[in-house]
């Protein structure tokens, strides 16, 4: 049987970072991913944090617009600007098209068309079996290590209750550029659906086209996310292309995960990126916890090339140090605020009025120093007093 020191499942940025760091690193390194093109296929916003390019050392050729406005809209409409970064938006067919050509360059094997099926602990190994698409033949393969980075449809059994959101985003083309701000902005909107329940929108602009989309927790038919889609893009149209004629809309959907993070381990495997459920709640960012979290797989697995057991263990501390504290005060915050929606505004405006507070916000808690500790403490404590009193 083929056998390889490390497997990757799935090409999206938490895969390909991965698989890129671990060929680099010199380990001997297999990447499946179903799909014919990398990233062609990714539904996503494509909203980049500050510095992560440089953060990945990715050529800037990849970004579209550097955005250093974040506008969040609460329920009854009002803007509250806040400064950050820059930011960047990109699109994934160039993102994962881009990362996956890098780590092609360090020497790890992308397999398209390979569809996994299982994994089966074998002593010491792994073997994996997925389906060859190009010739419609089932094959196996064993690998010391193997890092399930599958995305959010990897969680769609279990999660449906449990934080799982859908989506729809159009790409809105038009024929004359939107108003200028549009291009400088990420814009977040939160308010109650048709049905009550909790919608994020947003609007990100690309080169040629503005991503509008939304997503909310839980299921609900095509008709009627489209329905609230259209509802949204009409308000989003009368501030930002109120002349433009609109040339084309492509449609697309998919699922967002925006519930607890998991341990990154499931039956010896490491599990990175949404699979692994790292995904901001409040903003539905996942794009950069996907890729730290191929990064620290392969630095466990190169660093504990003759245990995977103990490269296992490394992994799942590196992630739970870096993200768990964040991602789970996320969840809470979000489900703080869903109770009752007025609460965002009140976080907003004390967002907006505090830039100190909005910095911290983004820092992850081990690159916090007392002073920021103390900064987030106390405004978030007046958050709590003021939003209970919302
Ligand atoms: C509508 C929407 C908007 C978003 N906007 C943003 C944003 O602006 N910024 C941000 O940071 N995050 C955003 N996210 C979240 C972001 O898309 C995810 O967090 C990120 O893609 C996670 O990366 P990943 O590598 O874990 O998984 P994915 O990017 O989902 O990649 C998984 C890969 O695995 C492959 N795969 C799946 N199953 C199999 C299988 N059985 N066999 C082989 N291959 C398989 C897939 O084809 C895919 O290439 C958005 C998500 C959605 C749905």
């Amino acid at each position: 049987m083929e056998s390889v020191d490390f497997l990757v499942v799935g090409a999206g940025p938490a895969g390909a970072t991965a698989a890129r760091e671990a060929a680099r690193a010199g380990l001997q390194t297999v990447v499946l991913e179903k799909d014919a093109v990398v990233g062609a296929k990714r539904v996503c916003a494509a909203g980049l944090r500050p510095g992560f390019c440089e953060t990945f050392d990715l050529p800037r050729s990849i970004i579209h617009c550097e955005t250093p406005r974040l506008a969040l809209f609460d329920p009854a409409g009002t803007e509250y600007e806040l400064h950050v970064g820059p930011a960047s938006t990109s699109t994934r067919e160039e993102l994962d098209g881009t990362i996956a050509a890098l780590a092609a360059h360090e020497g790890a094997e992308i397999r398209t068309q390979s569809l996994f099926r299982s994994a089966e602990p074998d002593g010491r190994r792994t073997v994996v079996e997925y389906a060859d698409q190009r010739s419609g033949e089932r094959r196996t393969i064993a690998a010391r290590s193997v890092f399930m980075a599958n995305g959010a449809t990897s969680l769609a059994k279990a999660r449906w209750n449990d934080g799982l959101m859908t989506t729809l985003q159009y790409r809105v083309y038009l024929d004359r550029p939107a108003a200028e701000i549009a291009y400088r902005t990420l814009e977040l909107h939160y308010y109650p659906g048709a049905d009550g329940r909790q919608v994020v929108a947003w609007m990100f602009p690309k080169r040629d086209h503005l991503a509008i989309g939304l997503g909310l927790l839980g299921k609900l038919a095509g008709d009627r996310l489209r329905e609230e889609l259209d509802a949204f893009t009409a308000r989003v149209r009368a501030r930002l292309y109120p002349h433009a004629e609109v040339t084309k809309t492509k449609e697309e959907g998919h699922l967002l995960y925006g519930g607890w993070p998991g341990s990154g381990l499931e039956r010896g495997l490491l599990v990175g990126g949404t699979a692994a459920g790292l995904v901001d709640a409040t903003n539905g960012e996942g794009i950069f916890e996907a890729a730290m979290s191929g990064r620290f797989a392969a630095a466990a697995v190169a660093g504990e090339r003759e245990n995977p057991a103990r490269a296992a263990a490394r992994y799942a501390r590196d992630l739970a140090q870096r993200f768990a504290k964040r991602l789970r005060h996320r969840v809470e915050l979000m489900r703080f605020c869903e109770r009752n929606p007025a609460r965002y505004g009140v976080l907003f405006a004390q967002l907006a009025g505090n830039r100190r507070f909005t910095e911290v916000l983004q820092k992850e808690d081990h690159e916090r120093s007392p002073s920021d500790r103390w900064c987030l403490y106390s405004q978030a404590f007046r958050f709590a007093l003021r939003a209970l009193r919302a």
